[in-house]
């Protein structure tokens, strides 16, 4: 196992959109100094980083040379191509690494990575031309045809009932490869976090209960209020596919629970997640410093629940009539507003969010949701 990389060290951080920033605050809570590389030269994390680089992920010199001026790298976003990953690992230790972010950066590599390894998947097929597209879906109907690369948050994504409309949504999609998925009925969503470090360990939190509207996430609750088994069941399996990925730093495992009673990995994210802010407020450890802690090698908190927490994303729709009003989401107690610092609002984008603590996961719920009506209730329901 490497020594531990000490605070007054500099974390690079690929990807500065607000997952970046969050981790970035942590580090820098934690007294690190933080660089950051995005594409975008307004990005949310450049008001936390002491050096901005503007450059496309693809760029293997921008790459090298930032990792060259870090001590240790990690990401927030997994769509960076394996080519540089490989070449900042020449300078710097790059956690997760170039092989685990290629292995999941696909929706078809992962999904078949997945079922491979003996891991619980629901009906699925990868197809990559309209005739294949349409034998599959004759075979899954109804389905859901997924992009392999590049979805996130429901985008590339289109919802088949009809046996016939394989070849249709194909080409609607336009992507080389997708994924064919038998749509589930699903009972419960959740997800778990796991951190693991390069001499093996690990710590997982509490699984999140998460709610989804039109592919994306709406809100989440943490601890998700399942039974005790089918929670170590679902952080056995997420242990299981971190470390057969041999993941350094964080796996996001999203696990739907059927309606029939099976446990089945939706899809991995190598990289904080969604649906674990609101452990920055209830569990005993945030998941953006134990992102910090697993790839600088110090001593992983084992987390655990202080207090049920939630959050609800605030999405660019809340924008429509300017910056929402705040006000009453402050006034009511345990809750917080966290934005991201984004300049351009657009409908879907991620902005924000707002969390609330409360003696239960029911109220933690109910109150981030009550909030989230006092400062939209101006607006059309999404
Ligand atoms: P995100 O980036 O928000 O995780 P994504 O674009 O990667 O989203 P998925 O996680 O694959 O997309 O799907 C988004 C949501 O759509 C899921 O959380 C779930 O609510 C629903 N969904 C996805 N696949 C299926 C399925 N096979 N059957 C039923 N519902 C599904
Ligand atoms: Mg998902």
């Amino acid at each position: 196992m490497g020594t531990p990389i000490r605070p007054g060290a500099t974390i690079g951080i690929v990807g500065g959109g607000q997952l970046g920033r969050m981790t970035g605050m942590a580090a820098r809570a934690m007294g690190y100094d933080v660089h950051v590389l995005d594409p975008d030269p307004a990005c949310a994390a450049r008001a936390i980083a002491s050096r901005t680089v503007t450059a496309p992920y693809a760029d293997v010199a921008a790459m090298e040379d930032f990792a060259a001026r870090v001590q240790v790298v990690t990401l927030e976003i997994e769509q960076v191509p394996s080519a540089s990953l490989a070449a900042a690992a020449r300078h710097a230790p790059v956690h997760p690494s170039a092989e685990a972010v290629h292995t999941v950066q696909d929706r078809a590599r992962q999904k078949g990575w997945l079922a491979a390894h003996g891991f619980p998947v629901g009906p699925m097929r990868v197809v990559t031309t309209a005739e294949e597209c349409a034998v599959a879906v004759r075979a899954l109907a109804p389905c859901i045809v997924k992009a392999s690369m590049g979805g996130y948050d429901g985008r590339g994504q289109v919802r088949v009932r009809d046996p016939e409309g394989g070849a249709a949504a194909f080409a609607s999609i336009g992507a080389p490869c997708c994924v064919v998925e038998q749509f589930l009925e699903i009972a419960t969503e959740i997800s778990v976090m796991t951190a693991r470090r390069a001499d093996g360990t690990m710590a997982s939190f509490p699984p999140s209960l998460n709610h989804h509207d039109d592919g994306i996430l709406t809100w989440s609750v943490a601890p998700a209020p399942i039974p005790e088994a089918r929670a170590r069941e679902a952080v056995a399996v997420a242990q299981g596919v971190t470390s057969t990925l041999g993941i350094v730093g964080l796996l996001a495992v999203e696990l739907f629970i059927t309606a029939d009673g099976r446990l089945l990995v939706n899809e991995t994210a190598p990289r904080p997640h969604n649906t674990f802010h609101q452990t920055e407020r209830g569990a005993s450890v945030s998941q953006f410093e134990q992102l910090v802690r697993a790839v600088c090698s110090l001593p992983l908190e084992v987390p655990t629940t202080l207090v049920p927490a939630a959050i609800h994303n605030l999405l660019g729709d809340c924008w429509a009539d300017g910056e929402p009003d705040f006000t009453r989401a402050w006034a009511m107690p345990g809750v917080r507003v966290h934005l991201y610092g984004k300049p351009g609002a657009r409908p879907g984008r991620k902005m924000g969010h707002l969390s609330a603590v409360a003696g239960t996961t029911d109220e933690a719920r109910d109150l981030v949701r009550r909030a989230y009506r006092a400062v939209t209730s101006a607006l059309p329901p999404r």
